[in-house]
């Protein structure tokens, strides 16, 4: 079909909203503060943020405007709180009750005849599905402006916690793409460029995430901002607009039965039934296509339609189908913007009268599922986990904060405590007792899960997080558990203090490598131009603390061999070591009492990082991304983003580390990298990049393949194919690499069991140079979650990562993804390495299998 050409006129406000109704007409409607007409163009997020406003000085009565916080880009998170006036009036009082409905030893006698209902209004966490945000303007303009006795109603019965834009970044990236792209007679032909935005699109925030996979780990700012909203309200509903296909027609949940996380009482998804019949109403009334109970699932805790089941509330997913662009040809006819828009409006009021007329049984729901929590705890053979470490203070510490984040009660242990999981020490060690009203969500962050239902899944099947994080937990029955266990209880989180023992030293220091901040300390010393060396031998040593052993990784400094006078290195020293949350020793002589001495050739100098990695059209966006966040936000280590173009103009010889993560990069000069690496440059592949390099005669790795299931002589029905094809993706699994400590990928990790996170069928057979393959699978590696019996046999011994010897160079495969959603920070260590040690890597233990 070529291009089409509609004639473009804009909808005015009577397109949307309900006629029988009169509007305060001192309230601006969305022209007069975004100056067009909603649909005729994407609104931009400061143009939202001025149309909110405008409602709150307009109708002070009804609407409160709060800043949740700021994102990276320091765009606003504005929140309306919408009621009436006498809820204002009383609104705090109204927030306390409300809340107490989630504390079992109050809630009982709580009467929930008079109190409002709470409904948190969610649009856009995707930056390129912009038809909830452009509604949020028609609902804050009905909620603000709207007369009479059913608006009335509505507002003394609910109080709305109304959120226009739940991705601020991407949604500015969004909007100036469609509407630079925007002709005065619309284009719907879908190959114009108004609908293929550049790498990363608007989907993502600025580092390139998912937001909607983040309300669990919360890892970003946007949701830890929006988390501390949420619990200080608890809402009975959060709705999540989103745009799907732009073939499809409307959905809302509930969606696959058969996919719903087993932790979520099913009383939860009777309730979504009930409010989906409001939906279908208001829905047909408009004459608009519709579907539920397929496609989508509530199995994963970090969606904004699932992270409110386990928290005594309903997750209404909202997928409209997308004209992503302002208007587009579709299976359905042409698809304008205008009428993405009205479906997501209508639904929000659907939203809003399901919930002014089932009040009192979200309110109760709310009231049994916290009770029956505590009954459940009560019943429950765990009564507690244990977790934290001596050796990552700061990584126990990040734990901490994110459990504390979802209001889980933690302790501080009390006294130390051995358990067949090891042993945990008073001081870094904490205590979360099953027996409180989070029990639910703390099975969900604490629980392996091997058993399931169904083979399909919209998201990861398994995150159980002491594995992500790589942390030494333990799960507490009756016996192990007891009160005496809870020390202090956890209410603020600091950061573990470093510090210098032994003062200054005219020999060296040293530093450990086991803590997450260890390489950012590390970074910090060499771009001040510190030389320094890593320990590829154990050894003990006479430190101002007595004698000390040392493992493999140990940093040390020595006084002697830098350029900067020893005050000025004493300073610097000290000042890295309490930034970070670091010990760091001073020693006197380097003379070890056992194993390598400090002049050693097993302390070889650490080259500092020049990092560059591949980004741009082609390249997974969310595994670069979790690099760049990773390096940027945590470790304060500057890399270059190249795209291939660039690549292949650029002179490569400033950078002495390349990352790729899974993608396509045909327009690669290969050549040009082979040369690269064979001059001593240090490439590092992840997932789908560890078969491109192959591939293309850059490294050397074999693959194993998994076997089809489907037997060719066997009759299927057509019907089945979805779910049997479906269940041979490898969606997200945890499986356990077996790690030899004594390489330099593995510096840092004390346990031998690694946790990986697979999400891909990249199956690398061990090389045959036995010492070129420093993780691996053994043969029984799945530690959690779901993954098909082939796929399952193609992991089973095999290589998690081999390292080649390429000319001078050293090629770094890694098969799965170490980064995983930036919670994964049991993989940190491997990764940091790569871009530390790669270069220290012995050539012979590398090279072979060409
Ligand atoms: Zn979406």
């Amino acid at each position: 079909m070529g291009a089409y050409a509609l004639f473009a006129q804009a909808q005015d406000l009577g397109y949307y909203l309900p006629q029988d109704i009169t509007y305060n007409p001192s309230i601006p409607k969305p022209k007069d503060i975004i100056f067009h007409e909603v649909g005729e163009w994407h609104v931009t997020h400061d143009r939202l943020v001025n149309y909110m406003r405008a409602m709150a000085t307009a109708a002070p009565d009804r609407v409160k405007l709060e800043t949740m916080g700021f994102t990276y880009e320091s765009r606003p998170q504005v929140l309306l709180i919408i009621t009436s006036k006498k809820n204002h009036d009383n609104l705090e009082s109204i927030r306390q009750q409300h809340v107490q409905l989630t504390d079992p030893t109050k809630s009982s006698s709580l009467n929930v005849d008079n109190m409002p209902i709470v409904v948190w209004i969610g649009h856009s966490i995707h930056g390129n599905e912009q038809s909830g945000t452009n509604a949020s303007l028609l609902s804050a303009y009905y909620l603000a402006a709207a007369q009479g006795k059913q608006i009335d109603d509505l507002l003394d019965n609910v109080v709305i916690l109304f959120d226009p834009s739940f991705n601020p970044d991407g949604m500015q990236r969004f909007s100036t793409w469609v509407n630079q792209h925007k002709s005065k007679n619309l284009v719907t032909d879908v190959n114009s460029r108004e609908f293929s935005e550049v790498w990363p699109g608007g989907r993502f925030n600025h580092y390139w995430f998912d937001l909607n996979r983040d309300w669990l780990p919360a890892v970003h700012v946007e949701s830890q901002n929006r988390l501390k909203w949420f619990h200080h309200w608890k809402p009975n509903i959060l709705t999540d607009h989103h745009e799907q296909g732009s073939n499809a027609t409307f959905f809302f949940q509930p969606g696959v039965p058969s996919r719903v996380n087993p932790l979520t009482p099913s009383q939860n998804q009777e309730l979504t039934a009930k409010l989906g019949k409001f939906h279908a109403q208001y829905l047909d009334r408009i004459g608009s296509l519709y579907f539920t109970k397929e496609n989508y699932d509530d199995f994963y805790y970090g969606k904004g339609s699932t992270y409110p089941d386990v928290n005594g509330a309903i997750g209404i997913l909202f997928e409209q189908a997308s004209s992503r662009g302002h208007a587009q040809q579709t299976a359905n006819g042409i698809l304008k913007f205008p009428a993405t828009i009205k479906n997501q409006f209508v639904t929000a009021l659907s939203t809003l009268e399901g919930a002014r007329v089932l009040r009192k049984d979200f309110l109760n729901w709310q009231r049994d599922f916290y009770k029956t929590a505590i009954s459940e705890a009560n019943g429950s053979a765990i009564k507690g986990y244990i977790i934290g470490g001596k050796d990552d203070l700061t990584k126990t510490s990040v734990f901490v904060e994110m459990l504390r984040r979802h209001q889980i009660e933690v302790y501080e242990l009390a006294n130390n405590l051995s358990t067949d999981n090891g042993s945990f020490e008073k001081g870094t060690a904490f205590v979360v007792p099953a027996n409180q009203p989070q029990y639910r969500l703390i099975h969900g962050i604490f629980d392996k899960t091997l058993a399931y239902k169904d083979s399909l899944f919209y998201d990861i099947t398994a995150w159980t997080m002491p594995l992500a994080f790589g942390m030494p937990y333990a799960e507490l029955n009756a016996t192990k558990f007891s009160s005496s266990l809870l020390g202090n209880k956890v209410e603020t989180i600091t950061n573990p203090k470093g510090q210098l023992l032994g003062g200054k030293s005219d020999y060296a220091y040293l530093f450990e490598w086991d803590e997450l901040l260890a390489p950012k300390a590390l970074f910090e010393l060499q771009d001040a131009g510190v030389l320094v060396k890593v320990a590829t031998n154990k050894f003990e040593i006479e430190t101002s603390n007595g004698a000390k052993k040392f493992d493999y990784g140990t940093i040390s400094i020595p006084v002697n061999l830098q350029r900067t006078d020893s005050d000025k290195l004493f300073e610097l020293v000290k000042t890295v070591a309490e930034k970070n949350g670091l010990t760091f020793y001073s020693v006197k002589s380097g003379n070890a009492i056992s194993g390598s001495d400090l002049g050693s050739s097993r302390m070889p100098v650490v080259t500092k990082p020049s990092v560059a990695m591949l980004v741009g059209t082609g390249v997974n966006a969310t595994d670069a991304g979790e690099i760049w966040h990773l390096l940027d936000q945590r470790m304060n280590i500057p890399s270059t983003h190249l795209e291939q173009a660039t690549f292949n103009r650029v002179d490569m010889d400033k950078y002495n580390t390349l990352i790729m993560v899974g993608g396509g990069y045909g327009d690669l000069n290969k050549d040009k990298l082979r040369a690269w690496v064979q001059g001593g440059g240090v490439l590092i592949v992840t997932e789908e990049a560890v078969q491109w390099a192959a591939q293309n005669g850059i490294s050397t790795v074999n693959f194993k393949r998994a076997k089809t299931p489907v037997d060719s002589t066997r009759k299927l029905s057509y019907v089945d194919r979805e779910q049997i094809e479906g269940a041979q993706q490898v969606s997200g699994a945890i499986f356990g690499a077996e790690a030899d400590l004594t390489h330099p990928l593995a510096y840092g990790y004390n346990q031998k069991n690694i946790s990986l996170f697979k999400a891909n069928r990249v199956f690398m057979e061990k090389s045959k140079n036995p010492y070129a393959t420093p993780f691996y699978y053994g043969k029984d590696p799945l530690q959690s979650g779901w993954v098909s019996k082939e796929n399952a046999d193609a992991i089973k011994n095999s290589a998690a990562v081999i390292v080649n010897t390429v000319g001078s160079g050293r090629v770094i495969n890694i098969a799965d993804n170490p980064n995983f959603r930036a919670f994964w920070l049991g993989g940190t260590k491997l990764f940091m390495n790569a871009i530390f040690f790669g270069r220290t890597i012995d050539a012979g233990s590398a090279r072979g299998d060409e």
